[in-house]
């Protein structure tokens, strides 16, 4: 077989060239990265239950109406998507206060906000990431104001999703993180969801314990992390377990379940 070319590696990803014109394979990494890359590691089988559990997350939004660039998991670590042009915006979406919106203005974390947020990060690694406004988005053409409005009522309406989807299996969604991109059709273009939901970056927390099943774990020296990844997967249905959806997080009987 021919190697395949490989476009682009990231932190957790690394996306290779599809087998048709305008598709990407997306391999997921168990390789897990925190603080602008200042702290690494790796989270044991991250990549499978990443790779799954945004294949869940993004065919059901396909099928509310959602458009994505999801089109079908290949393996256990790869999926075939749309090659779209990635528009350098992060879009976080908040629920409750907790990571840098706590730190930036001193809310303690677990509050729940008064309606939901949503901030716009510029995407690059060398100046950290900055949170911009929709002004700077619009004055240095990252996109038009009409992209804007449809990233910002899909980022309301995935979000409208994720929290029943994650309440209906005890977890509450604090917040997370969504990427967009162009697909283009001659001289026109239209925004589509890119990237991934994972539980690398939303956050997400038992409703009855608040015990974090997400990436702090990893980023907060917590522990545990391989365990919540597997939970969160295991509610969603997408482990064979014998247990019920809705238990409570127990991270003792997963070590023992492993034999660790
Ligand atoms: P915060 O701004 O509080 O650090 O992050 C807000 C939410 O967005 C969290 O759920 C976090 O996981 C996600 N997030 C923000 N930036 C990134 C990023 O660069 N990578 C990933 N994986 N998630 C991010």
């Amino acid at each position: 077989m021919s190697r395949r070319r490989q476009i682009y590696e990231g932190k957790a990803k690394i996306l290779y060239e599809g087998p048709e014109p305008g598709t990407i394979i997306q391999y997921f990494k168990d390789d897990a990265t925190a603080f602008n890359a200042l702290k690494k590691g790796t989270i044991q089988g991250k990549g499978v239950i990443n790779n799954r559990i945004s294949e869940y997350v993004f065919t059901r939004l396909n099928h509310i109406g959602v458009p994505n660039h999801f089109i079908r998991r290949l393996n256990m670590r790869e999926q075939l998507v749309r090659q779209v042009e990635i528009i350098p915006i992060e879009v976080v979406v908040r629920n409750v206060a907790a990571g840098s919106i706590s730190k930036r203005l001193g809310i303690p974390e677990g509050e729940m906000l008064p309606h939901t947020l949503i901030e716009y990060y510029y995407k690059d690694d060398a100046l950290g990431d900055p949170m911009i406004a929709e002004e700077h988005i619009a004055c240095f053409g990252w996109a038009t104001n009409e992209e804007m409005q449809d990233i910002s009522s899909m980022a309301i309406r995935v979000n409208d999703f994720m929290c029943g989807m994650f309440a209906a299996i005890n977890i509450r969604l604090v917040d997370f993180k969504l990427e967009f991109g162009r697909i283009w059709d001659g001289d026109y273009s239209r925004v589509i969801l890119a990237d991934e939901i994972s539980p690398d970056g939303c956050r997400l927390w038992d409703m009855t314990t608040g015990e974090k099943l997400d990436k702090d774990r990893f980023r907060r020296d917590l522990g545990g992390e391989e365990e919540a990844y597997q939970e969160v997967a295991r509610r969603l249905g997408l482990l064979q377990d014998e247990s019920g959806p809705t238990e409570v997080f127990d991270l003792s009987k997963h070590r023992k379940l492993r034999g660790k």
